[in-house]
């Protein structure tokens, strides 16, 4: 059996390594020039989900490898207003071992990481156009150099714009969430860590500011020196309508928009967004999927963000996209030994489209610029609701433990009922 895997990005290279470990002959296409071009180097953070796929898929040095990139693991969550002042903080489940535990790891040294091994599965400036079926039951991909291969299955893990979607469920749709982002990395001195709220290094930080928009901070720092230098990492995001055109800004023009819209932040957290270094400074309109009907299984299908796109509200895109690599390459490797290519497929989808959709949603929830805290005024009412819910959460342990084991179950779905997470 022949596998043709479009987009080497976090699930098809998660994808990739399982099946070579399984003995399936599997060619990976990428559109990227090198392995190092087009990609922003944003923070991921695995959960145990993504990091169980990575330990299941990944041959063991290439595992090692992948965890020795990643920066120290988050204690806590940190939820402050965007003047620091406390809403709730709780201890993450840490002393896990590397098979279940989060990690946080810059995309790019995900991606270095991955590709070890692969040389001669991957092959980059290979820009995917178009499939066709042929009468012998095999699938020819069609890239735009003129080139094409054939093989038995094919599968699309090219990520949020999928042309493989766009041909194979033409109806799927995608949408805009109604949420932007201004995200911006510095460096993390002995100076920097000084501006940054209580608790936030070790954590991972939201502020919540009074019209619905909030900030999230990363602290990444790297036990290993020659991986990257530690760094800081923020996101401002709120609706569209709060921001003015950004359209063909330069970055350094981005960073000044999150300045002139935050006057009244703490003075520190305004300092964060001054000193980001320009280069790092990118913007995102959030989209999102709709929960997709069921299809006629086939020898196409989909895995990560091309068939379910979500918001990074919840931080689990990436996971979702690894657990459907470790789902589809024990179907893929049933059909190896023997199963039917279209029944295994057709049990992948089944399972995947269930959690994935339940993920999507759970993420909207999260970055949603229709929701009404995102309104002119009622939208003043529900942010200070929420900030108040936050704080009574804060003082009750049980409403507190209830809240963090929430978010565990969508981090964690084998292990989330076991798990044992301290309020803090
Ligand atoms: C700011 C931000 C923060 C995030 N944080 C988190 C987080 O903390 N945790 C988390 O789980 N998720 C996070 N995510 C989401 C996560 O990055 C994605 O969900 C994940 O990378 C999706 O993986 P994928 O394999 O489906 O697609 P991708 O990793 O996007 O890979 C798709 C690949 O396909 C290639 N490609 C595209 N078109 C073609 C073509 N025509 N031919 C050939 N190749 C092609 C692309 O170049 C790319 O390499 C975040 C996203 C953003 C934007």
């Amino acid at each position: 059996m022949r596998v043709l895997i479009i987009g080497a990005g976090t699930g098809g290279l998660c994808l990739a390594h399982g099946l070579k470990k399984a003995g399936v002959d599997v060619a990976v296409f990428e559109r990227d020039r090198t392995p190092r071009s087009m990609l922003i180097g944003y923070r991921v953070g695995i959960s145990p989900d993504g990091s169980k796929a990575l330990h299941s898929c990944l041959p063991p040095d290439v595992f090692a490898e992948f965890v020795r990139t990643t920066a120290r693991p988050p204690r806590r969550i940190n939820m402050r207003t965007e003047k620091y002042e406390e809403l709730l903080v709780g201890d993450i489940a840490t002393g896990l071992d590397d098979s279940r535990s989060e990690k946080s790891v810059s995309r790019i040294a995900m991606r270095t990481a991955l590709l070890g091994g692969l040389d001669d599965v991957v092959r980059f400036d290979r820009t995917f156009t178009h499939f066709a079926r042929n009468d012998d039951g095999t699938v020819t991909a069609f890239f735009d150099d003129g080139t094409s291969e054939t093989g038995d299955v094919l599968v699309g893990a090219d990520g949020a714009q999928s042309k493989v979607r766009k041909q194979y469920l033409p109806h799927a749709k995608v949408r805009d969430s109604g949420i932007t982002s201004v995200a911006g990395k510095l460096p993390l001195t002995d100076e920097t860590v000084k501006l940054l709220p209580p608790l936030a290094d070790g954590g991972i930080t939201l502020l919540f500011g009074p019209r619905g928009e909030f900030v999230i901070i990363h602290v990444m720092r790297f036990d290993d020196a020659d991986v990257e230098d530690d760094y800081i990492m923020w996101g401002y995001t709120a609706s569209h309508d709060k921001f003015p055109d950004m359209k063909g800004m330069s970055q350094a023009e981005l960073k000044q928009v999150v300045l002139t819209m935050t006057p009244d932040v703490h003075p520190d957290l305004r300092q964060l967004f001054a000193l980001a270094v320009p280069e790092t400074v990118f913007q995102i309109k959030v989209r999102t999927s709709e929960r997709l009907e069921p299809w006629e299984p086939s020898n196409v299908t989909m895995i990560g963000d091309s068939v379910h796109l979500m918001t990074p509200g919840r931080g689990i895109g990436a996971n979702t996209a690894l657990r459907d690599a470790e789902l589809l390459c024990r179907k893929l490797t049933e059909a190896h030994h023997g199963k039917d290519v279209v029944t295994a497929i057709s049990e992948y989808e089944k399972e995947m489209v269930a959690y994935a959709f339940d993920a999507v949603q759970a993420s909207l929830k999260m970055m949603d610029g229709t929701s009404l805290i995102h309104k002119p005024v009622i939208g003043r009412v529900v942010s200070a609701f929420s900030r108040t819910l936050l704080r009574v959460t804060n003082a009750v342990p049980v409403l507190k433990r209830k809240m963090l084991a929430e978010d565990v179950a969508t981090r964690d779905h084998v292990n989330s009922a076991h798990e044992v997470v301290h309020a803090g």
